[in-house]
């Protein structure tokens, strides 16, 4: 695979990640001002957030100081050289990161020294599906630590919230997640659920659910209906924006499930912050931009 365009257009989409908030998410802020009183905590947070966003956006400066973790899930065809996209990926993290886009945000875990480029083991994460299409999908994940800390997987039953087997069991570990988060996490945030897996694809699988719009719904009709009960339960826990108090704790909710072996039930809850930072490009075969996407 010759450079082509490829480098400087994964250049473009962490750029692009990095300093614009997606509109689904801005639109969900937006309407969850709305259900704040104009006195509140909850207001000025929200407000704020906006006017945080409008000034990345116009500045072309990162949303927040945290960059977070950078995953890369590409979609690519039969017979594609992934070890080449890798090596262009990095490039242009590496530039980003020198041109401050990302900030120098990757640490060597034993000894604590810090990769300048956040080039290190496992940075950024790559995740791989072979499509039908000849072009190139690639969608980006920012996601922050102080989000990443707040997730929790549970494993049912769990007697200490009286959590069986079952859709409530479930429920009742999402509450217990956003309960225990309050407004750590940068609430208003949006939660992944994966329900059965293991632990490594639970996880995994939870993440990747942040690349779904925020007002769809899950195609399987008993999840998108714990989802809409989750939404009206969490306005009732009374978080609010970064805990704060007020109405809005979480922006979404998105569940999924996936099969398991009969000895284990876990449920995986992962967080994201309101600096979700989430874009995605259609690259063709010389990696020249097809389309952005969200
Ligand atoms: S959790 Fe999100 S909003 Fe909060 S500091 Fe981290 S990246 Fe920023």
């Amino acid at each position: 695979m010759r450079n082509g365009h490829w480098e400087k257009n994964l250049f473009e989409l962490i750029r692009r990640t990095s300093v614009d908030l997606p509109s689904d998410v801005e639109a969900g802020i937006k309407r969850a001002l709305k259900k704040e009183r104009k006195d509140s905590h909850a207001y000025w947070v929200l407000e704020t957030i906006l006017e945080n966003a409008a000034i990345s956006r116009r500045n072309d400066t990162p949303l927040c100081q945290d960059t977070g973790t950078l995953t890369f899930y590409f979609g690519v065809p039969v017979g594609f050289d992934t070890n080449a996209i890798v090596a262009h990926t990095r490039a242009a993290v590496a530039k980003a990161t020198r041109q401050g886009y990302l900030r120098q945000n990757t640490i060597d875990s034993v000894s604590g020294a810090s990769y300048d480029t956040n080039i290190g083991s496992a940075s950024p994460v790559f995740v791989f599906q072979q499509q039908a299409r000849k072009k190139v999908e690639v969608r980006l994940i920012m996601k922050g630590g102080g989000s990443e800390n707040v997730g929790l997987q549970y494993s049912l039953p769990d007697f200490s919230i009286n959590a069986n087997r079952d859709l409530e069991g479930v429920r009742r570990c999402i509450l217990d997640a956003v309960w225990r988060a309050q407004g750590n996490g940068c609430a208003p945030g949006v939660v992944g659920v994966c329900v059965g897996g293991d632990r490594a694809t639970g996880y995994k699988q939870s993440k990747e659910l942040f690349l779904r719009r925020l007002p769809d719904r899950s195609r399987v009709k008993a999840l998108a209906r714990l989802e809409e009960r989750i939404m009206k339960d969490v306005e009732k826990l009374g978080i609010g924006p970064m805990g704060l108090g007020g109405r809005t704790t979480l922006l979404g909710v998105k569940i999924d499930a996936l099969s398991r072996l009969p000895a284990s039930f876990f449920v995986t809850v992962s967080y994201m912050c309101w600096a979700f930072r989430r874009r995605g490009v259609l690259l063709g075969s010389e990696g020249g931009v097809h389309r952005w996407l969200y």
